[in-house]
């Protein structure tokens, strides 16, 4: 085999955003995936006339954020965005749409009103908390909520943590609620997320892509340099062979690549299998990252029972859900005149597959008793929606290594955002990395 400048392992978006970076910038790049399929959970597919996702998807920070910075740089074709709509909270009596700002949050009454107060209050805490210096990625969120409040209040809030973060209250580091999406040098910590608290209109700049996730996968495809990209599916990398702190060669079942740089944008708990001799702290940080699992329920339907534009949060039902009728986005991905719905679960530590399932079914049919005579089409996916949760007593990666020439990128490497933006912004940071790696060099 020849050598290549860069050996990119994983096609995951983070994977592939990295190799047509990479590529763009005139080096060669060989991408190693172990599946026969590429997109990782960044994927689409047909299941009996409907075209469902790798779980539902609001792309998030589409006006400036990760992605948008990428896709102007590197791609020639930028997928489409439809906007993702109005966020929904459903209760087990009633629905409401998400109070984003205060104004919103002061007659937000599917909580009591002495909560809501009480959790402005928590607000102002924690402007004070920043104000003085402290480090809110080590205090949890559960620290600044007041121990009196109400049942529902705080399923409202467990769900943002096990949503956001994949981690309980107790874990959630209260900076992930204010992670400034700006995040200049210069600026004033948190300013530009409380800015945000107090004015903003909503989600304005989530959007979904036309045509399902799959299409941010074939515009990456689509825009990859001629002969400057191979990828290969089915070859597993099994070692990643150092010398001298180097990386040698990638080798999988069958073949063995040389490369001058590395890439590796698998689970990067799995990297003391695959490299002999990692320092120990390392590697103790890489075992102690936790990551969560989710459920997936995708239901043809064959009558349009979700109305509003936009998704609903359920933070009654058992377990929480979040749910996403894709077609209200794009109809052509469920057949004529039916719909088509992903309800997400997040799975606890440890479960039995067939018990979720049916318990989340059950959840389903708790708040549309009659769904079930509608049903066209039912499809499960267990996945896991980024390799490293947030909480503040696990471990998470770093886009650098003990190894000079070997980087890693994706949802373990970089603590900001979350899912594909996350994945994005670890991209970025690798670039950077690497430009000053070889300035340096
Ligand atoms: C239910 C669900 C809902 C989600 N909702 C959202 C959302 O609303 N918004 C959002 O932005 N994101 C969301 N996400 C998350 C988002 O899809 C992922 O975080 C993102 O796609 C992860 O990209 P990645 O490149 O880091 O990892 P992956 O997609 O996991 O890619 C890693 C790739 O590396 C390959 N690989 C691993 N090890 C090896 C090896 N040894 N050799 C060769 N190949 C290997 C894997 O097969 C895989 O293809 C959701 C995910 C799920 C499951």
């Amino acid at each position: 085999m020849g050598r290549y400048d860069v050996v990119v392992i994983g096609a995951g978006i983070s994977g592939l955003l990295s190799a047509l970076a990479l590529s763009k910038e005139g080096k060669n790049v060989l991408v190693l995936e172990k599946e026969n399929y590429i997109g990782g959970v960044c994927r689409s597919y047909e299941v009996d006339g409907y075209r469902v996702d790798t779980g539902p998807h609001a792309i998030t920070r589409l006006e400036s954020g990760p992605l948008r910075e990428l896709m102007n740089r590197y791609f020639d074709i930028i997928p489409q965005f439809v906007p993702f709509g109005k966020y929904y909270v459903r209760t087990d009596s009633d629905i409401k749409q998400f109070p984003w700002n205060i104004n919103a949050w002061l007659t937000f009454n599917l909580l009591p009103i002495t909560d809501r107060l009480l959790l402005m209050r928590s607000l102002f805490d924690v402007l004070y908390m920043s104000s003085a210096g402290k480090d809110l990625s080590t205090i949890p969120l559960y620290e600044v909520i007041p121990a009196n409040i109400s049942t529902r209040t705080n399923r409202f809030l467990e769900w943002l943590c096990y949503f956001m973060v994949g981690a309980s209250m107790k874990n959630t580091p209260i900076s992930r609620f204010i992670d400034n999406k700006s995040h200049k040098p210069n600026s004033i910590p948190y300013m530009g997320r409380l800015y945000d608290l107090l004015i903003t209109e909503g989600a304005t700049d989530q959007g979904y892509p036309r045509g399902g996730l799959q299409s941010i996968v074939s515009s990456i495809l689509a825009s990859f340099p001629k002969n400057k990209v191979e990828i290969r599916t089915n070859e597993d990398v099994l070692k990643i062979q150092c010398d001298d702190e180097r990386v040698e060669k990638v080798i999988t079942k069958e073949n063995s690549y040389d490369c001058s740089t590395a890439i590796y944008s698998g689970f990067a708990s799995d990297l003391p299998d695959l490299i002999d001799g990692l320092p120990e702290e390392y590697t103790k940080n890489l075992v102690s990252i936790k990551k969560v699992n989710s459920l997936t329920i995708w239901l043809g339907l064959t009558k349009n029972i979700f109305k509003n534009y936009g998704s609903e949060m359920w933070i009654d039902s058992e377990p929480y859900a979040w749910v996403v009728p894709t077609s209200n986005y794009d109809h052509t991905l469920a057949p004529k005149g039916k719909q088509l719905a992903g309800f997400v679960f997040i799975l606890p530590d440890e479960y039995n597959a067939s018990t979720m399932k049916k318990k989340a079914f059950d959840a389903i049919v708790d708040v549309f008793p009659h769904i079930e005579k509608h049903i066209d089409m039912i499809h499960h996916q267990e996945l896991i929606p980024e390799k490293a949760s947030w909480g503040i007593n696990s471990g998470f990666g770093d886009v650098r290594t003990p190894i000079k020439n070997l980087y890693c990128v994706g949802t373990d490497s970089e603590k900001r955002s979350a899912g594909v933006s996350r994945a994005a912004y670890s991209v970025l940071k690798c670039l950077d990395i690497m430009g000053s790696d070889l300035g340096s060099g």
